[in-house]
C-alpha cells in the first residue's frame, strides 16, 4: 500500500509499505480518505523524537473500516469512522477510571517505539487496536474534512479548556494561533466563552483567529499582558489556554492570567524544566493544568458539536494536497505556510 515513510530528518516520502492485517479479534482494519499533518508530526520530522528510518507517519485520520476481527460486534465494513490519535484498550486501571490518555496498554500512531510501536495513518490503510475503544462511527450527515479534527486538534483543545475549569461566560486567552489555538477559539466560543483574546507573532494566523471571533494580539507590536488586562476591566483573563509549549509561552500565560484564574497547558515541547514563578503563583491563587490531550473522554460531546453545526474547524484547512504529495505538505506546514494540511489518501 502506499503511505508516507519517515526517511531520516527533515525527509518524507510516499513509498510503498506492506499493508496491515488484523492481528487481534479486537483490530478493525480502517481504509484512510482523509489523513491531517499535525504540529506535533513535525517532532518527527525535525528528529526530537527518535523514528526508524522507513516507519510511517500520521495519526489524524477519517476513513470506512475495511475489516473487522471477530470480537467486534458494532463495526462493520463500509462504516465511517474517525479516532483518537492515541490508543487505549478500555480495560487498565487508567482507562477505567476515564484517563484513557495514560492507558498502560496505549500509544500513539506513526509515533514510533516510544509510543506503543503503531503504524501511522498517512497510509491507505490502519490497523486499530481494541477498536471498539479507539474507533466512533460518524453522525449521520457529519462530513469527512470536518469529522477528521475530532480525532485530534479540536478534541485537544476542547479538553484543554475543560482542563483549565472553562466556564461558560469566561473570559479566554489563547497563547498560539496555530491549529490548535484556533481549534481553542472555536471550542471557547462554542462553549459561551464571554470574550476570546488570542495572542501570536504571526499575522496571518492572527487573522484567522480574528475571523473565528477572537481579538487578535500580536505579541511583539504590543505588551500581551498589558493589552490582555484592558480587555478584562483591568484584570486578566479568567483562563489563558497555552496551546504552544515551552518555558517563554508558561511564563507569558501564568503573568496574564487574573488572580484566581487558571492556566491550562496543552502545548507540547520537549524543554526538560522550567522555572515556575512560585510567589506570584502563590500570591495569586492560580491553577495550573498541564498535561497531554485525553481525547477518547471528549470526542463524543465534539462530534455532537461538529454535527450540529456548532464548530466548523474545517474553515483551517489550507491545502488539500493527493497522498503523493506528502512532501511538500511537510515542507510547507514546516515553513508556516500552509495553517492545515489534509492529505487526500483515497480519491
Ligand atoms: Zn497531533
Ligand atoms: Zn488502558
Amino acid at each position: 500500500m502506499r503511505a508516507v515513510v519517515f526517511q531520516g530528518k527533515e525527509q518524507v516520502a510516499v513509498g510503498e509499505v506492506p499493508p496491515p492485517s488484523i492481528q487481534h479479534p479486537l483490530d478493525a482494519l480502517v481504509r484512510v480518505h482523509l489523513a491531517g499533518i499535525c504540529g506535533s508530526d513535525l517532532h518527527l520530522y525535525h528528529g526530537k523524537i527518535p523514528l526508524p528510518p522507513g516507519s510511517v507517519l500520521g495519526h489524524e485520520f477519517v476513513g470506512q473500516v475495511e475489516a473487522v476481527g471477530e470480537g467486534l460486534v458494532d463495526l462493520k465494513p463500509s462504516d465511517w469512522v474517525v479516532g483518537p490519535f492515541h490508543v487505549a484498550c478500555g480495560t487498565c486501571r487508567y482507562c477505567r477510571r476515564g484517563q484513557f490518555n495514560l492507558c498502560e496498554r496505549g500509544g500513539v500512531y506513526g509515533y514510533g517505539p516510544m509510543f506503543g510501536n503503531l503504524q501511522g495513518a498517512q497510509a491507505e490503510l490502519l490497523r486499530v487496536p481494541f477498536a471498539q475503544v479507539n474507533l466512533r462511527k460518524l453522525p449521520p450527515g457529519l462530513a469527512p474534512e470536518r469529522a477528521l479534527f475530532a480525532g485530534d486538534i479540536l478534541s485537544t483543545a476542547y479538553g484543554g479548556l475543560l482542563n483549565g475549569r472553562f466556564q461558560p461566560g469566561d473570559r479566554v486567552a489563547v497563547i498560539g494561533a496555530g491549529p490548535v489555538g484556533l481549534m481553542a477559539v472555536e471550542a471557547a466560543l462554542a462553549l459561551g466563552a464571554s470574550k476570546v483574546m488570542v495572542i501570536d507573532k504571526v499575522e496571518e494566523r492572527l487573522r484567522r483567529a480574528e475571523a473565528l471571533g477572537a481579538i487578535p494580539i500580536h505579541a511583539e507590536r504590543e505588551n500581551p499582558v498589558r493589552r490582555a488586562r484592558a480587555e478584562t476591566e483591568d484584570e486578566g483573563p479568567d483562563l489563558v489556554l497555552e496551546a504552544v509549549g515551552g518555558p517563554a509561552t508558561l511564563a507569558l500565560a501564568l503573568e496574564m492570567v487574573r488572580p484566581g484564574g487558571r492556566v491550562s497547558a496543552v502545548g507540547v515541547d520537549n524543554a526538560p524544566t522550567f522555572p515556575f514563578p512560585l510567589a506570584s503563583a502563590l500570591v495569586k491563587d492560580i491553577s495550573f493544568h498541564i498535561g497531554l490531550a485525553n481525547v477518547h473522554r471528549h470526542i463524543d460531546s465534539v462530534l455532537n458539536l461538529l454535527a450540529s453545526g456548532k464548530l466548523q474547524p474545517e474553515r483551517i484547512v489550507s491545502h488539500r494536497l493527493p497522498l503523493e504529495e506528502a512532501p511538500q505538505g511537510y515542507a510547507l506546514f514546516d515553513r508556516k505556510e500552509a495553517l492545515k494540511v489534509l492529505l487526500e489518501v483515497r480519491r
